[in-house]
């Protein structure tokens, strides 16, 4: 079960990838307060998932070219979330946005938790939802023991 966030101040977030992870997250954010939140997907099909009632805007674009992020106000951002299927163009999204766009929040998803240590290096926040399900899983297991 997924407790809804809780975010004290309204923040100007741009989400790049709107498949399963991005848009669940779009849709969340959406919802909390009055955040103003972009997404970015490659595929316009991508942004079906997004709620009826999302209130954000969408930029159907690969994220990584650099005047899609301008086009997104990316300088402008106070977060930026990186949650496409490929972490190497993760990775390169989220130092752009910090190392050029000198964005103050970027997390980046991490599919392969061995690269976590590369990441590290470059101080880029990560969630590698291959871990936290792996752990989960290991607790219920654990539990029903
Ligand atoms: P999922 O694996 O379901 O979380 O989906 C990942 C999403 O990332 C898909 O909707 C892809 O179209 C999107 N994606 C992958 N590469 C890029 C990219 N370079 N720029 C924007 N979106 C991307």
């Amino acid at each position: 079960m997924i407790k809804r966030m809780v975010v004290n101040k309204d923040q100007y977030i741009i989400i790049v990838g709107c498949g399963r992870l991005g848009g669940y997250l779009a849709n969340e954010l959406s919802e909390s307060s009055s955040n103003s939140v972009v997404v970015i997907d490659k595929n316009a099909d991508a942004f079906e998932r997004l709620n009826v009632s999302f209130s954000g805007f969408t930029i159907e674009a690969d994220a990584l070219e650099t005047d899609v992020l301008i086009n997104a106000k990316i300088n402008k951002a106070d977060v930026v979330v990186t949650t496409t299927n490929h972490d190497n163009v993760n990775i390169m999204v989220a130092q752009i946005a910090k190392s050029i766009f000198g964005v103050g929040h970027v997390i980046a998803r991490l599919t392969d938790p061995s690269k976590e240590k590369v990441y590290e290096e470059l101080n880029i926040e990560t969630i590698s939802p291959t871990a936290l399900s792996a752990i989960e899983f290991k607790r219920i297991i654990m539990e029903g023991r």
